[in-house]
């Protein structure tokens, strides 16, 4: 492999020039297309209008950014059909027209903006020797195609804080795949519902409690089956546990007072753990720990 190839991202460039500066490398290059093809007719032309010369940035050297000045010609479109008179000659996915960046730096910047985040890879690219604004690594995410998702079956709905306490929307998470699939705006049922009823492949929906989803989930999806997700089942059943125990406190503490005396021994007694002065019997306060438990214990069963 020769350096021209290891420094030009693709076959049909040719290397022209190389220079050095204390953070750049500029390489010349012009194209070895005999006969570029039409962009629109796909004719093929050798007949040239003009040349000009297109800026690429590309993957740095060590520290130093590489910058391709590509010497690119405009051709006429011969082909009588065709309502294009002329077209510049095109380098395929590597090198998308009017981009400023090749396919692969491009890439590099999108998963450092991933990983990062905007700012970040704004960072993060200065030291690595791709400049960018943050802005720049934003657009660059903004312009990624995301896979499309699967069809959900089971789908769980839930508020999600635009800004905590003030602004609530409704996030929709795919649970078999575990994936967040979308985030809508408010918790109206008319806005659940009509993302439901664009996935009419949903069978379950577990949500909260809240009105507004029961609401959207009947109006959106009425084949499906709502559950309560596990959350707001333990939640169901701690709130259930302590209405009952709030409403027979005082049988719980007249069965309390009865084991205690089948026991034999008073509650003081049981309570006696060591203090933070040391006074207290280590050997009595082991024993009293372990009468507690046995006891609370028997009670739980
Ligand atoms: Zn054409």
């Amino acid at each position: 492999m020769s350096i021209e190839n290891i420094l030009l991202p693709l076959e049909q460039l040719q290397l022209q020039s190389i220079e050095l500066a204390d953070t750049t490398i500029t390489i010349g290059a012009s194209s070895r297309q005999a006969q570029p093809a039409c962009p629109a007719c796909q004719s093929v032309s050798g007949r040239v209008h003009s040349t000009y010369t297109r800026t690429v940035a590309d993957l740095p050297w060590s520290t130093r950014r590489l910058v391709l000045h590509l010497e690119v010609r405009r051709l006429f479109c011969d082909s009588p059909l065709c309502a294009k008179r002329t077209f510049a000659e095109r380098f395929g996915a590597m090198l998308p027209p009017y981009a400023r960046r090749t396919a692969r730096l491009t890439d590099a910047l999108s998963a450092i903006g991933f990983a990062t985040g905007g700012s970040g890879a704004a960072r993060l690219a200065h030291l690595l020797a791709m400049p960018l604004s943050p802005r720049t690594a934003l657009r660059i995410l903004h312009a990624q195609c995301l896979p499309a998702p699967a069809a959900p079956r089971v789908v769980g709905l839930d508020d999600w804080a635009w800004e905590k306490e003030r602004s609530y929307g409704s996030i929709c998470v795919d649970l078999e795949r575990h994936q967040p699939i979308d985030l809508l705006p408010d918790r109206e049922p008319t806005t659940i519902a009509a993302w439901l009823r664009d996935h009419p492949t949903i069978e379950i929906v577990a949500r909260d409690r809240g009105k507004e989803y029961v609401e959207g989930v009947n109006q959106g999806a009425p084949q499906a089956i709502q559950v309560a997700d596990r959350w707001h089942l333990i939640k169901n059943l701690g709130d259930a546990l302590e209405y009952l125990f709030h409403h027979h406190a005082q049988a719980l503490k007249q069965t309390c007072a009865e084991l205690d005396g089948e026991d034999g021994a008073a509650p003081s007694t049981l309570r006696s753990v060591p203090t933070l002065d040391g006074t207290a019997n280590p050997e009595r306060a082991k024993l009293a720990s372990r009468q507690w438990s046995a006891r609370a214990l028997d009670r739980y069963h």
